[in-house]
């Protein structure tokens, strides 16, 4: 069986705060960050019977990529709907979107028949669903094992939530350790609702801490590019721009988090910068952003 060996953790220091980084972005060169643990399930385990993976959702998803590498290494075919495809991408096809055809990936345009048969596996959209536990059970025990090697008495976690999949099932299998994450699709009041489909014991659910301002997921906001520069300037590691400016924002404006030590997890969807990155630089003045002072 493929192996995907665990990941390295880093210490950085930004904006004179030092921190830990567990590297999920380093798992494996095709298959990585959180949809590589999510979707470890179906890699490592036996399904005679399956020819395909059915799933859905947008055409830039981290998602869509890493399960045309999972179809890829299983030898399953791929199908994936989605709602719309722009014409810029259609024309251009780059980030996720290429590099899922490239895997062999055959893209719908509507809405597919997703029922189960007994050659086909539906993945729901982001892979939120109960299967994504185990890889994520995976990951805690590799933190409880870093944490003890590294004699920390206490140790809070912090990692951006789309789902909210990830974030819950850390919490779940880190009992000792308090898990904070924010919501960057929709508000808390929907993050919390997306726990509540996952899990119905609240006192397993992570801590959500969230900005005054409500944000799009997907959309263009100066402070995120921002941050996202001045991360990978003081850093040298390279975020993602859709989950990870708003997760250190969210952060960073909670001190108490960050008074005990502190280990962000980078769910890696690097390669969905080659979509977001172009639109940032057409954006906003690159210099100009690098030289203001993020924390105001
Ligand atoms: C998918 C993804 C997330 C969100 O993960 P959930 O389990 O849906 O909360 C966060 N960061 C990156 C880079 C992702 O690709």
């Amino acid at each position: 069986m493929l192996d995907v060996t665990k990941s390295p953790t880093n210490t950085i220091i930004f904006e004179g705060h030092t921190f830990y980084l567990k590297r999920d972005d380093l798992l494996h060169t095709d298959f990585s960050g959180n949809k590589a643990r999510k979707f470890y399930y179906f890699l490592e385990n036996d399904f005679p019977d399956i020819k395909k993976i059915i799933s859905y959702g947008s055409a830039q998803s981290n998602a869509m990529y890493s399960l045309s590498v999972l179809a890829k290494m299983r030898g399953w075919e791929f199908e994936y709907f989605v709602e719309h495809i722009a014409d810029y991408v259609k024309e251009n096809p780059h980030g996720n979107y290429k590099s899922a055809l490239d895997n062999g990936m055959q893209i719908h345009v509507g809405r597919g028949v997703l029922s189960p048969t007994k050659n086909t596996l539906i993945i729901e959209e982001g892979g939120r669903q109960k299967e994504a536990e185990y890889g994520i059970k995976i990951l805690a025990h590799e933190i409880i094992e870093w944490q003890k090697e590294n004699k920390l008495d206490e140790l809070n976690i912090f990692l951006p939530s789309g789902t909210g999949t990830t974030a819950l099932f850390l919490q779940k299998h880190l009992p000792d350790n308090a898990v904070y994450t924010n919501p960057c699709v929709g508000d808390s009041a929907y993050l919390k609702k997306q726990f509540l489909e996952l899990e119905e014991d609240e006192k397993t659910h992570p801590t959500i801490l969230s900005l005054e301002k409500k944000y799009h997921f997907g959309k263009l906001y100066r402070e995120n590019y921002k941050i996202w520069l001045k991360l990978q300037q003081q850093t040298g590691v390279v975020f993602d721009l859709l989950y990870d400016p708003l997760g250190w924002r969210t952060l960073t404006a909670h001190p108490e988090v960050i008074a005990k030590p502190l280990l962000y997890i980078h769910q890696g969807g690097v390669l969905g910068n080659e979509s977001m990155l172009p639109r940032y630089e057409r954006k906003y003045n690159k210099k100009e952003l690098e030289n203001e002072n993020i924390l105001q």
